[in-house]
């Protein structure tokens, strides 16, 4: 599977960025994973809008889903000019309903509600979920497909629990919202220090920082985590891609 990072900003996309969205495909089947602000623009330097096959969204903050409703306008859009494609599948969790209703619109997208105790199949990919330390309702995702694994763990303060889902996985692209001196766990983030511990105990592959923090040097992020973590850590990119 191909992983493309199309925002990695926490909270909002800074100037001329985008904040948490990231197509990942196998197949020929493209799944965008979250899509917050700024997403629906830079997705479009990869692919059309109406080449997605499907959506898959951890928590209904505005840094995750801002773009939906883009999304779905674009959709409508390109369906006047004669192009026919169907309806979009928009997989999230149904434990805030006003936010999930928001997911369907007209035919052009369908809100689809994952069971989280269950392993969901999107086309070639088989998704099973954790719910994290967050505010609201939020679930990391376990992704595999041809025998890799990417594991997204959405928002999250560190938890004990993400160490047996993520075990072995290819590629950790884990939330890091703050530096190592700072305590996410009121904000339900983690800090360098959790992303490498994670990434540690877990035994994976590589490690990806994402959803960074604005301020401060992100490189540090990478000094910090590795004094937990020994494998390849890396800081998610603008349209980096990442094939395992
Ligand atoms: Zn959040």
């Amino acid at each position: 599977m191909k992983l493309t990072i199309i925002g990695y900003w926490g909270g909002y996309p800074k100037k001329n960025g985008a904040s948490s969205g990231y197509l990942l495909e196998h197949n020929g089947f493209n799944l965008l994973i979250d899509c917050g602000s700024g997403v629906l623009s830079k997705l479009q330097n990869i692919i059309e809008p109406e080449e997605l096959d499907a959506v898959i969204l951890s928590h209904y903050h505005p840094d995750h889903i801002a773009d939906i409703g883009v999304l779905q306008h674009a959709r409508l859009i390109q369906g006047f000019l004669d192009k026919s494609f169907p309806t979009l599948p928009l997989y999230g969790h149904s434990f805030d309903q006003a936010e999930f209703t928001k997911l369907t619109y007209k035919d052009i997208t369908k809100g689809i509600n994952y069971d989280p105790n269950s392993v969901l199949s999107v086309g070639p990919f088989q998704v099973s979920f954790l719910k994290t330390n967050h505010p609201v309702p939020c679930y990391a995702m376990r992704i595999e497909a041809n025998g890799k694994t990417l594991v997204y763990t959405g928002d999250s303060s560190y938890k004990e629990e993400f160490i047996e889902f993520g075990k072995g996985a290819d590629i950790l692209l884990c939330e890091c919202n703050f530096y190592q001196h700072q305590d996410g766990k009121s904000a339900g983030h983690m800090n360098s220090i959790d992303a490498g511990r994670f990434a540690e105990k877990a035994g994976v592959k590589q490690l990806i920082l994402t959803h960074l923090p604005h301020y401060g040097k992100p490189t540090k992020l990478i000094s910090e985590a590795s004094t937990e973590y020994t494998g390849i850590i890396k800081l998610a990119d603008e349209f980096q891609t990442i094939l395992v």
